[in-house]
């Protein structure tokens, strides 16, 4: 007999199949397609959750980007790096968790989210970004939390935010608000590619403050960091609206 809490239609000849050729054809992961192990995290194998690849906890003073001489660094000092040295970054501090490598298995999973809408493997990477984000900042410097906001045409096909529910996680489990709408996207920009400069121009405007800001030290946050351009354009309209500072804190930093 079932369990009382089963579900009342009975077993169909569908489910054995179903049963029988998951037995046979095991669900195969969703990156290296070899079979799921009892170390699964939602559709990735553990080989593949296991091998997401961390930030070192130390790097640039400002971007967080590791030096290849950090004893060199050490003895400067602020210790920047080429691109903060040469950046005129709105944010005092950025911040990211993992490493994406264009080869790697962070950028093949938070591809697997966007595209793929593996809401399960956010969540986890979520709760990822949430526990790591200690070692890498203070999170008691901060006031409140911002997602990177999508359009919202982008937002309504895609049916979630990911930099929201990346944020959403943040703030659980550190007790920090989560100021969903301080900021919209105004203007739809083109899927960011391209150098610095291009990328700056196309979300440049690209947002507008929507709530009350003024004296906070807000912390965007978003899934990944590629040259700041987005992270500075929010920046910016943040401070210009009176935000007192404002730090960046992603779960992933393109190299
Ligand atoms: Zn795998
Ligand atoms: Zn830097």
């Amino acid at each position: 007999m079932f369990p009382a809490d089963a579900p009342s239609r009975g077993v169909s000849a569908r489910d054995i199949l179903a049963a029988c050729l998951h037995l046979l054809f095991p669900t195969p992961c969703h990156i290296c397609r070899r079979p799921l192990d009892s170390q699964r995290v939602s559709g990735l194998c553990g080989g593949c959750w296991g091998s997401l690849e961390r930030m070192p906890a130390e790097g640039c003073a400002r971007c967080g980007w590791p030096f290849p001489d950090p004893a060199g660094a050490r003895g400067a000092e602020v210790p920047l790096c080429q691109r903060c040295r040469q950046a005129r970054d709105h944010f005092r501090v950025a911040r990211a968790v993992l490493r994406y490598r264009d080869d790697g298995v962070a950028r093949a999973a938070i591809l697997l989210v966007k595209h793929g809408r593996r809401l399960s493997l956010l969540r986890h990477l979520a709760r990822l970004l949430a526990e790591s984000a200690p070692q890498y900042l203070s999170l008691q410097d901060w006031d409140g939390l911002v997602p990177v906001p999508l359009h919202w045409v982008r937002r309504w096909r895609r049916g979630f935010n990911q930099a929201e529910m990346l944020a959403r996680a943040v703030g659980r489990r550190h007790g920090l608000p989560v100021l969903g709408r301080a900021l919209s996207r105004v203007r739809a920009t083109p899927l960011q590619s391209g150098d610095f400069e291009a990328r700056r121009r196309n979300v440049r405007d690209a947002f507008a403050v929507q709530r009350e800001v003024a004296g906070r030290r807000l912390l965007l946050v978003d899934d990944v960091f590629t040259t700041g351009a987005t992270a500075n354009a929010c920046a910016a309209a943040l401070l210009q609206a009176g935000a007192a500072e404002v730090g960046v804190l992603t779960l992933a930093r393109v190299e």
